[in-house]
């Protein structure tokens, strides 16, 4: 049954199109760093596409990933900048194994989920408010980059410089499997290495000449099994042990611990990563150096955009929910950056990162529509 709503009932029509789209920009492999010359095809394919709609595209040149690339559409105050990434976590050659193909009602391929899928319901977003006259007066702007999935280092300044000129941003990074879900909540995440320094000595001669650093890893380890358990929005997890050469005799003057660490709420963020910069030693003789930083913040969705998706999404038919994620994307830094920020608005499936991942074909046409009316509305 066709929609009467005027956007979503054009969307519904332009489906066939946007899985045509879909499949070409899916069959252009993107791994975030094995491959820069397949990776810039993918990003030569988003410049001519979204060019196509009458963007002014712009290279950002890249060394070792694929280039990104930003465009400004339009004209006036700049209102929305979409952010999303083109790189997936398969490498070259996946599509052997894993080729795009659409069966009961599903579209599968490396990459349709997280998130070429939403990049191109951007696409269509902008088409459809174009073809129906309802443009917003309104500069409209894209930022695709190509290292999303290794942590965008050679990105995220330049996303977030980009999108402090604008009113908000829209991540177009999947939603769930859920028709109407975005994702309202993203925890943060940090990365700190232990580095104790103890005094080095000769195994078997001398052993009790040595401060072991070894065993202060040791020691640091229980005291963090025992703090995570204690800590409420956070997670500590010991992900990497280094220290000694199993060949030599040799007890030696440093160890190391590496730590995944994942935050659920700014507030504890602040906290616990300066109780972590703060750790202590828990030996005798032993200097603990602490190496570590909050590599993404935590990302909330701005509740007035949201409140606006709730009602909009009602006359697209769709029942607007958000849901807190763990994973991270680069709504993390527009949101910690204070610009306004909406995530998850791209497709709905399941599997990502995995090789069954797929989207819903028939969310695409309510969902697309929920982009555009917010677009419009901006
Ligand atoms: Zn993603």
């Amino acid at each position: 049954m066709m929609s009467d709503d005027k956007i979503v009932s054009y969307l519904e029509g332009q489906v066939p199109a946007y899985l045509q789209l879909l499949q070409k920009f899916v069959e252009l492999e993107s791994p975030s760093f094995e491959h820069k010359e397949a990776s810039d095809k993918c990003s030569r394919f988003l410049e001519e596409t979204f060019g196509g709609l009458g963007f002014r595209m712009q290279r950002l040149p890249q060394e070792s990933c694929g280039d990104h690339v930003y465009g400004e559409l339009g004209e006036g105050p700049k209102g929305i900048l979409f952010v999303g990434h083109y790189d997936t976590v398969y490498p070259v050659g996946t599509l052997k194994t894993m080729p795009f193909k659409v069966e009961d009602g599903k579209a599968f391929g490396p990459g349709v989920l997280d998130m070429k899928g939403g990049i191109i319901m951007a696409y269509f977003a902008i088409k459809a408010l174009q073809e129906l006259n309802l443009m917003p007066g309104k500069t409209i702007g894209v930022f695709f980059n190509g290292d999303e999935e290794t942590g965008s280092f050679h990105s995220s300044d330049l996303i977030v410089e980009k999108a402090r000129q604008y009113e908000a941003v829209f991540v177009m990074e999947p939603g769930v499997n859920d028709l109407g879900a975005l994702k309202t909540s993203r925890s943060g995440r940090g990365t700190y290495t232990l580095i104790a320094h103890g005094k080095a000595a000769h195994s078997g001669s001398n052993p009790h000449l040595a401060i072991s650093p070894l065993m202060e890893v040791a020691r640091q380890l229980l005291f963090l099994e025992q703090w995570d358990k204690e800590l409420e929005d956070v997670t500590l997890a010991p992900t990497a042990i280094r220290g000694g050469e199993p060949e030599t005799c040799m007890i030696p003057e440093t160890a190391q611990l590496t730590m995944d660490v994942r935050y659920k709420t700014r507030e504890t963020s602040q906290q616990v990563h300066q109780q972590i910069m703060a750790l202590k030693a828990l030996g005798p003789g032993i200097q603990l150096e602490v190496q570590g930083k909050i590599d993404k913040p935590v990302m909330v969705a701005d509740p007035k955009l949201f409140q606006k998706a709730v009602e909009l999404g009602k006359s697209c038919g769709l029942e607007v929910k958000g849901v807190p994620i763990g994973g991270g994307s680069d709504g993390n830094f527009t949101s910690d950056a204070g610009v306004p920020t909406l995530d998850g608005l791209g497709t709905s499936g399941e599997f990502l990162h995995n090789p069954n991942e797929y989207i819903h074909i028939d969310h695409i046409a309510r969902r697309t529509a929920l982009v555009a009316k917010l677009l419009q509305s901006l």
